[in-house]
């Protein structure tokens, strides 16, 4: 997978404008990580924005292997609490404020078997993310920066 320091600019997606995107959870094994507890009602709540997340129109981007494991790149599906989780094809876009977070569904697997740690700002952001698929979430994502997501390359 594409490495990213977490919180800094990613420019993972062919957009005309990814300036307010942020980068959490592209982890290397050759980069260090912060790691740590995620709570479970944490994990749980990344699970239920995961289950069906919004996408840009246009593209998957492409299958994410976990480089933390040795053999097998991490599993294609997680589940948790009745959750069924796809890993491995899409992403999480999390709006807050004038920010979109942006982490790959196998941040799920990385925090529950590589104890890695995102960031404080990033799950408070989570906590607060409405669901993926309201009038609300949309709203946040626009808001956020997303529109230069909805056309690649296109100037908004
Ligand atoms: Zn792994």
């Amino acid at each position: 997978m594409t490495w990213y320091p977490d919180l800094g600019p990613i420019d993972f997606f062919p957009v005309a404008d990814s300036s307010s995107l942020r980068a959490v959870g592209w982890l290397d094994s050759d980069q260090p990580f912060d790691t740590g507890p995620t709570s479970k009602d944490d994990f749980e709540r990344l699970c239920e924005l995961l289950v069906d997340p919004w996408h840009p129109p246009w593209t998957y981007a492409g299958y994410h292997r976990c480089d933390l494991c040795a053999y097998t790149g991490g599993p294609s599906t997680i589940l948790f609490r009745g959750h069924t989780i796809r890993i491995g094809l899409v992403n999480l876009f999390v709006p807050s404020g004038d920010v979109l977070y942006v982490a790959p569904s196998l941040i799920l697997h990385t925090i529950d078997s590589h104890h890695y740690r995102p960031p404080e700002e990033f799950l408070a952001a989570v906590r607060a993310c409405p669901p993926t698929r309201s009038m609300d979430y949309k709203r946040a994502l626009l808001a956020a920066g997303g529109r230069s997501l909805l056309r690649p390359g296109s100037m908004t």
